[in-house]
This record gives structure tokens, C-alpha cells and sequence, in this order.
């Protein structure tokens, strides 16, 4: 553990999470003295792995999966972990079969009992479309692309219980992250690295933080310590409106609860994660160990149920919150003393990937460098 020197830490980081932990790694390794401060008992964040009673590695906070078009992002994550190369596929329980989602040329066919080719789903996603003349909302997106059957049986269901809103009130964003493939490739993500940390996220984790200029305090909120502990700079990854006492208002936050199970068996499903757009309460479920690559006689698995209330987990992406967000983030503007970067202090639906690549252009504002070309892809 550090001790600070006798002006205090030069840094005092809240949160333990990627952002959190890219910052303080970087800016140790330039001498820098950082306290990190997590108020849950662990570090990582969101992505936080662990060993269940059944000696199953798990994701507390849903399932996580690691992928990115950025090299510069998986280099430098590569310097703290090995890799297991992973591809997710999820399948989507739709009238009674299991579907590839991302919609592609196998879903069209088995679910309408066709035998259509890629050229064929092209036409036939054109006669099905609804054009609209502007692609605005989550609704947009998908009914224009492959029409409104397949929008009810997909898209609708899921997102309404997902964000508690119409996916008419949610930006483009959001369902946009999924893609209409007109191929029969059934992975959920088409980037360029894909890979599952091979020990797992906190062992990644620990790898970054164990640097001799970096003290880590868990189970403390920030402001239970911040008038006792000297420091120059502080970097804040937690929800923006709460370091602000929510002077706006509440910025909305969806939240999950988890909901975790293991069973004497050595598979629930076929695939990593099951999504049920329609019926039930939860919108998924995922099993570790397709993503995890343990062997093991038994398995773990996790249902997500949306929650208006809890932990905040996901920024809700429409154009009220993102202007009730610009009226935080210029009280955050105006504060020289605080740096803001993640998930929940930018309120951007940010991947892994995307956070880290946040932080490191943060450092790199910070110390002074100058911007690298290459910053993650979204999505
Ligand atoms: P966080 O991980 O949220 O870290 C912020 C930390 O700040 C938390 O640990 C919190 O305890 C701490 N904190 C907050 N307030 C205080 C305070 N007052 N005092 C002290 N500490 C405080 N991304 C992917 O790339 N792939 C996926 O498959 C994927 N799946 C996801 C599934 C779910 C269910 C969720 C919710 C997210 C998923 N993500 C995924 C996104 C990923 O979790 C985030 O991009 C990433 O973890 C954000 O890192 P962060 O450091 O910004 O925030
Ligand atoms: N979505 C959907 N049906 C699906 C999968 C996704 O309607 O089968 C929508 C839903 O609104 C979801 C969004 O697309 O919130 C983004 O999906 P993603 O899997 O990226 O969500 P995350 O993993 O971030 O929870």
C-alpha cells in the first residue's frame, strides 16, 4: 500500500470499475499517487467476477462479454490478462422455438417455415418494411428494416420490458445495437476481437491495480472519507446526478435484478443466453459456463429482471434525459478539481471496451499526451 506524501494522494479515484481502474493504472505507472475507493466490497465494478458455492465462475452483476473493434483497447487489457477467444450467440424463445437473434436468413426461415436465400431475404425484408422518412426511436429502426411482424415478435416485447418505455420513446440507439443479417452468421457480436479474460474479469483487475503507487479502499463511500483525506485531483466514475445531490432531479437509471440459480446438470440451454422478448418477467437468461469455458458437472445461471428501482446499471437513452444530462455534465464542466468518465458519470450506454477507451483518453488529457488516432468503435 501507498503511503500519500505530505501533500496527500495526487489522485483520489471513486470507483473501482473500468474506468476507475484504466485511470489509476495509467496514471500510476507515471508516479502518480492514487487512493481508489469502492463503496461495495469488491473491485471491477459492473464486471466483477467470482466463484459461486458451486465453485462456478459467475457474473454478479449479468453476464459480460468482452468484445471490441479497438486494437489499441485490447492491447492494452492484454498487458493484464490472457485471453480465451469467446463468440457469443444468444437465441431469442419466440412461439415456442429458439431463434438466432440478431435476426439473420436461419430466423426468417424457420420461424415462417420458408426456405428463402440471402438475395430472397433482401426482397423480402423490402416487402415487409415500413420506410419512415426520419429513423428517430428504438421503434424506427427495426420496423423499417425488417417490418412489423417481426418487430412484435423480436423487438417490442423485449424493450418495453427491458426500459419500462415503448421503444417509440427510446432513441434509435438503442435497438440499433442489434443488426438484421441477411447471412446465415448467428454471433451476436461481428467485431474484431472477441475473448473472455482467461482467469476471469477481477483477476484482471487485481492485475491492473496491483502497482506499488495504487491503495485501494473498499466498502467506503467517497464522501464518508473526503474531508479527511488529503488529495490534489479527484476522478469520478459514479452516477453523475448523485455527485451533484441531484439538484436537477433524478437522472433515470434502469436498473436489473438478478436473479442466479445452479442446477445438477451440465447444460441449461444450448447457447450462452436465451432471450425471451415475450411472456415472463425476465428478459434473459445466461449460463457461464458456454462463456466462461469452465468444465464442470454442474451450472450456473442468471435471469435479468428490469427494475425501475435499485442499483443504476444502464442510462436510459432518450432526448428528455439527455437534456436533463447536459445540465449535470456542465456542473461537472465547471468543476477543474473533478474529472467525470464512465458508464454512469458521462450517462452513455457504453460497452466495456468503450469506457476503457474513455480512460485512456482521459489519461491522456490529464498527462498532457496527445490523442491517439484510433478510439473504440461503438457497439
Ligand atoms: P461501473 O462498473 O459501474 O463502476 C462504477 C463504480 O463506482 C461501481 O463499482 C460503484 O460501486 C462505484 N461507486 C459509485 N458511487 C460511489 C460512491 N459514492 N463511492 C464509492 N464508490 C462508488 N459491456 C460489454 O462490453 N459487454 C457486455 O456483455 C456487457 N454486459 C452488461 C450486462 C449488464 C447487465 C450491465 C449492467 C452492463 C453490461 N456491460 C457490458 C456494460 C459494462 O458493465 C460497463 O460498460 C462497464 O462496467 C462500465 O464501467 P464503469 O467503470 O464506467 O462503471
Ligand atoms: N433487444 C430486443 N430484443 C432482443 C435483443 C435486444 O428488443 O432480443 C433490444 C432491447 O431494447 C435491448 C437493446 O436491443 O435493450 C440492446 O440489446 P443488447 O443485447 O445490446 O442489451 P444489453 O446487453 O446492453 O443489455
Amino acid at each position: 500500500m501507498t503511503e500519500p506524501s505530505k501533500d496527500g494522494f495526487d489522485y483520489l479515484i471513486v470507483g473501482a470499475g473500468f474506468a476507475g481502474s484504466v485511470l489509476a493504472e495509467r496514471l500510476a505507472s507515471d508516479g502518480h499517487r492514487i487512493l481508489i475507493v469502492d463503496r461495495r466490497p469488491h473491485i471491477g465494478g459492473n464486471a466483477y467476477d467470482c466463484y459461486d458455492d458451486a465453485g462456478i465462475l459467475i457474473h454478479p452483476y449479468g453476464p459480460h462479454i468482452f468484445h471490441t473493434n479497438s486494437r489499441e483497447v485490447f492491447e492494452y487489457l492484454s498487458r493484464f490478462t490472457q485471453w480465451r477467444p469467446y463468440e457469443h450467440r444468444v437465441l431469442a424463445s419466440v412461439e415456442g422455438q429458439l431463434l438466432p437473434i440478431p435476426i439473420n436468413l436461419d430466423t426468417v426461415n424457420r420461424l415462417y417455415g420458408l426456405n428463402l436465400t440471402s438475395f430472397q431475404l433482401e426482397d423480402f425484408f423490402a416487402s415487409v418494411a415500413e420506410p419512415v422518412e426520419q429513423v428517430r426511436t428504438s421503434e424506427d429502426v427495426v420496423v423499417s428494416r425488417v417490418g412489423r411482424d417481426l418487430y412484435n415478435k423480436f423487438f417490442r416485447g423485449y424493450t418495453r420490458k427491458q426500459w419500462g418505455l415503448d421503444p417509440s420513446e427510446l432513441d434509435a440507439s438503442v435497438t440499433a445495437r442489434v443488426p438484421t443479417r441477411t447471412n446465415r452468421d448467428d454471433r451476436y457480436f461481428a467485431d474484431t476481437y472477441q475473448a473472455m479474460p482467461l482467469h476471469g474479469y477481477t483477476r484482471m483487475f487485481e492485475n491492473m491495480l496491483s502497482h506499488p503507487n495504487i491503495s485501494v479502499m473498499l466498502n467506503t463511500d467517497y464522501r464518508d472519507i473526503v474531508r479527511f483525506i488529503p488529495y490534489q485531483h479527484m476522478i469520478y466514475t459514479g452516477p453523475v446526478d448523485a455527485f451533484f445531490d441531484y439538484c436537477y432531479g433524478k437522472l433515470p437509471y434502469r436498473s436489473l435484478e438478478f436473479v442466479h440459480e445452479t442446477h445438477a446438470r451440465e447444460q441449461f440451454q444450448p447457447v450462452g443466453t436465451v432471450n425471451y422478448p415475450n411472456d415472463y418477467g425476465y428478459t434473459r437468461i445466461s449460463e457461464f459456463k458456454h462463456i466462461t469455458g469452465q468444465e464442470h458437472r454442474q451450472t450456473s445461471i442468471v435471469y435479468e429482471y428490469p427494475r425501475a428501482e435499485g442499483d443504476p446499471y444502464y442510462p436510459v437513452p432518450r432526448p428528455e434525459n439527455q437534456a436533463l444530462y447536459r445540465k449535470y455534465a456542465a456542473l461537472a464542466e465547471a468543476r477543474s478539481d473533478v474529472t467525470f468518465v464512465g458508464r454512469l458519470a458521462t450517462y452513455r450506454y457504453y460497452n466495456m471496451d468503450q469506457v476503457v477507451a474513455q480512460a485512456l483518453a482521459t489519461y491522456r488529457k490529464l498527462s498532457g499526451q496527445k490523442a491517439q488516432p484510433e478510439a473504440a468503435n461503438a457497439g
